[in-house]
């Protein structure tokens, strides 16, 4: 099956001199900086990659005329304290959970600058001041609405909530890949009522992306999983071992799998009840054919906060030593794999790639993907962010990087996301 059939392109939707409801992910990172003497400044951006993803469907729709009611939520804002007297009204006017540090501003400004347009940005996401700013757009502007999570309707998937923001627009889009895989008002109780209804690029491309590796990914496939915890994975391991011919296995997930085979890991991270599991998994591997890539050699330390590590194989890791990245032969094993392959999948780093010792595993895999000439796509947060770390230009040869860490593993384990299934018609 298209993993895009039933679902209108924002190309085929009717959207000029309509009101758009377009739900993106601007849950960028924040900084308080309020270091030394003078005024306390308010949360900036610390990386706006997310709002510049947007932008291609937002200009898209800008030029076709449409009036932009853009949406997202940002953080988590839980229930603040019990209002003071004189706040009660304002605070239940904008939401429960109202939190200022979490207020969407910021990314109405940057949005300005780069659309070089105003952006207006309502109170509250929901209300007459909403209909009244919906109501008064005109061709081509631009509004942002207040953080959705403001209002304990978004995370509920409330029926009433999202009735607030379906009177707000006659066409809805859906951009915002990171959040397709929660049933949230936003992107699931709102479209479900809409008529006219779709994806935008940017969803399009990853559920195009990622679908191609779960209807049809071309043979030889070779995964590659790493990161931090194999409890974080079993799901995502288990539907690989049935798509792959090469499963390899690195980062600090790797060392629970050492271990399960009886590799004296010494002082290495390992998941002591995730031992049989592991081993349960490598057996599964062989009856179904799977070959699996461990370490055979890593960079070890004493601790995470060392400024240098050591090459060894895995069956000669020092006492006291740390596994903390992968090693150059295993590297070079992987790029063999790599060599021929038509699909590489690729989630987890190697190592702590966050410091420079302990990077070179995963820069290399990075960089082998690259070369192998095969349809190459990465998903999760932290490989994401290793990818462009990698730099000389290997983020813009991966055929595609997913924006969604959560949402992209949801895809690759098999599972039908509430965000995605409710555009389908
Ligand atoms: P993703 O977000 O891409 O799904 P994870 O969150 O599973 O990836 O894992 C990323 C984290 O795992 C990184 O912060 C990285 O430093 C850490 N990591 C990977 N390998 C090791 C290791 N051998 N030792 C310590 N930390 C590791
Ligand atoms: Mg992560």
């Amino acid at each position: 099956m298209d993993p895009l059939a039933g679902i209108k392109k924002i190309g085929d939707l009717p959207i000029e001199n309509r009101r758009l409801f377009v739900r993106v992910d601007f849950n960028v990172p924040l900084s308080t900086s309020s270091l030394g003497p003078g005024p306390k400044t308010g949360p900036s951006i610390s990386d706006d990659s997310r709002i510049r993803e947007a932008l291609p469907t937002l200009k898209h729709a800008m030029e076709r005329g449409a009036k932009l009611i853009v949406a997202s939520h940002l953080g988590r804002p839980k229930p603040g304290k019990k209002p003071a007297k004189g706040d009660a009204v304002a605070t239940e006017q904008r939401g429960e959970n109202f939190t200022p540090e979490l207020s969407l501003v910021p990314c109405g400004a940057r949005l300005a600058e780069l659309l070089k347009v105003e952006v207006i940005v309502p109170e509250d996401c929901i209300g007459d001041g909403a209909r009244k700013v919906g109501r008064d757009l005109k061709s081509g502007q631009v509004c942002l609405l207040e953080n959705l999570r403001f209002h304990p309707g978004e995370e509920a998937d409330d029926d009433a909530f999202a009735a607030e923001l379906a009177s707000l627009a006659d066409v809805y889009v859906d951009d915002a890949f990171g959040a397709v895989h929660r049933a949230h008002a936003s992107v699931h109780a709102l479209p479900a009522r809409m008529r006219e209804k779709g994806c935008g690029l940017l969803l399009e491309k990853e559920i195009a992306a990622l679908g191609k590796l779960i209807e049809s990914p071309e043979s030889p496939y070779v995964a590659v999983l790493g990161g931090a915890k194999v409890s974080d994975k079993i799901a995502v391991v288990e539907a690989l071992l049935e798509k792959v011919g090469v499963l390899v296995i690195g980062g600090a997930m790797a060392n629970t799998f050492l271990a399960a085979k009886g590799v004296d890991v010494k002082a290495s991270r390992i998941e002591k009840d995730k031992l049989a599991l592991a081993r349960s998994l490598l057996e599964k591997a062989i009856g179904k054919g799977v070959e699996v890539v461990l370490p055979v050699d890593v960079v070890v330390a004493p601790s995470l906060e060392s400024t240098s590590g050591q090459t060894v194989d895995v069956a000669s890791i020092p006492d006291g030593g740390m596994a903390l990245d992968i090693g150059p032969r295993t590297v070079a094993a992987v790029a063999e794999r790599f060599r021929g392959a038509k699909t590489i999948f690729w989630n987890g780093p190697m190592g702590l790639f966050e410091k420079a010792p302990f990077a070179g595993g995963t820069f290399g895999v990075a960089r082998a993907m690259v070369e192998s000439g095969a349809f190459t796509v990465v998903g999760g947060g932290d490989s994401a962010a290793a990818v462009h770390a990698a730099k000389d230009g290997i983020a813009e040869r991966m055929s595609h990087i997913s924006t969604g860490g959560g949402a992209s593993l949801e895809l690759v384990e098999g599972k039908k996301l509430p965000g995605i299934e409710v555009l389908r018609q």
